[in-house]
């Protein structure tokens, strides 16, 4: 970051808090930092704590009685313009063309790129209206640092909260790190659960929500490679560019889709929940409640890992997951070798916060070559950074 030049524009949201401590992070490593802010933005945080902590002057009003803020000249200066937090209301405004203070005026004369980092309550994030304006902005070329799961000043729980300072200094790292390491690397991920149906309105499943698949789509994507994420049914999704999403039901469906992909990919990262087992028959009519136990009889589904392993070629590299609540290793490690892995992820159902529909997770990363790496719990975020930066590692691509 030596030498960068970052232009923080903060808006009226609570999560503006976080920002002297980026503005400190920030400086430590070396770059020159200007701050400009929303009149809502210092009902949250001081303009005397951030201008002292970046060493300039933080620019609020266009102008004063005597002076004019040169927002061109600002956008100019910068080499990126990061909006953190960007609440709903400028997050809109932005998208719109608005321009009714000095942080919305330089956005639209910004000549250099754009990052912004959402913040808001969980049903304004889920609002129909802010996803088609983040839409917007990605298309205007916006890099968006998504809202994350976790407490939200409502007292909720949910969707809305800004990224950590460390996490934003992260995708400033990798905005400027030159290499794209991943370009010209294609890969195959799978996520999310898979639907077994029993009859037309039930079905066999998991509680995978199929973030941790999205989350390490998005990261290999950030890093320069193309995509092809297999994903069983999710209300999540992805808009990552470089990301292409094929939307499958069940574990037959996401067999085809991903066999006849991995023949053209370098790599293959299998995160999904695929069901083990399948009814033998699908009821073409609901099944009608009768006196006695119903019994269902199961056929096993194919396992994608293994056929990957099966028909890998020297070149190529497979990474399968292990979700397990005994002997985690041992059965990490059976697995690696019995499906012909090159790097398993074991994730322990006994740690706290790691596995399914958590925001979160806990892994240990096992390679056929002997190695093993334990990592602390983690967003899942973070925990895709590790997977594929050891992969990257394990593969000699740096
Ligand atoms: O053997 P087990 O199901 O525990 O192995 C888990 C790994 O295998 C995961 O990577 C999972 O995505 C993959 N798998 C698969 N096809 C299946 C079952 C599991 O690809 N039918």
């Amino acid at each position: 970051m030596k030498g960068k030049k970052i232009l923080i524009a903060i808006t009226g949201s609570i999560a503006a808090y976080k920002i002297p401590m980026l503005v400190r992070l920030l400086v430590k490593q070396g770059a020159e930092v200007q701050i400009l802010m929303t009149k809502a933005a210092t009902a949250f945080v001081s303009p005397l704590v951030l201008g002292t902590l970046s060493k300039n002057n933080v620019l609020i009003d266009m102008f004063d009685e005597s002076t004019w803020s040169n927002h061109v000249m600002l956008g100019r200066w910068a080499d990126i313009l990061l909006v953190a937090p960007a609440s709903c209301n400028s997050i809109a405004k932005m998208a719109h063309g608005q321009c009714d203070n000095l942080v919305l005026a330089t956005y639209l004369s910004a000549t250099c790129p754009v990052m912004l980092a959402a913040a808001m309550d969980e049903d304004m994030w889920h609002h129909p209206t802010t996803t088609s304006n983040l839409n917007i902005l990605k298309n205007h070329k916006v890099h968006i640092i998504d809202a994350q799961h976790g407490e939200l000043a409502s007292g909720l729980i949910g969707m809305g909260r800004m990224a950590e300072p460390e996490e934003i200094m992260q995708h400033l790292e990798l905005f400027f790190s030159s290499k794209s390491i991943l370009k010209g690397k294609k890969i195959v991920i799978t996520g999310g659960p898979t639907y077994e149906n029993l009859d037309p309105v039930r079905f066999i499943g998991n509680y995978s929500t199929g973030k941790m698949g999205i989350c390490i789509a998005e990261y290999a994507a950030s890093l320069g490679a193309t995509v092809h994420l297999v994903l069983g049914p999710t209300h999540l999704s992805t808009t990552a560019t470089r990301v292409t999403t094929y939307n499958v039901k069940n574990a037959e469906a996401m067999y085809k889709k991903t066999v006849s992909l991995f023949a053209k990919c370098d790599v293959g990262i299998l995160s999904a929940a695929v069901a083990d087992y399948t009814p033998k028959t699908v009821s073409s009519n609901k099944i009608k409640k009768a006196d006695g136990i119903l019994t269902i009889e199961l056929a096993k589904t194919k396992d994608i890992l293994k056929q990957l392993g099966t028909v890998k070629t020297k070149q190529q590299l497979l990474v399968g997951f292990a979700l397990e609540s005994t002997d985690g290793k041992a059965y990490a490690l059976k697995k690696l070798k019995e499906k012909n892995c090159n790097l398993i992820v074991l994730n322990s159902l006994q740690d706290a916060g790691a596995g399914f529909a958590h925001a979160t997770n806990k892994i240990t990363i096992f390679d056929n070559k002997g190695a093993e790496k334990t990592f602390d719990l983690k967003s899942k975020e973070a925990v895709a950074a590790d997977i594929i930066q050891n992969l990257i590692t394990y593969a000699k691509w740096k």
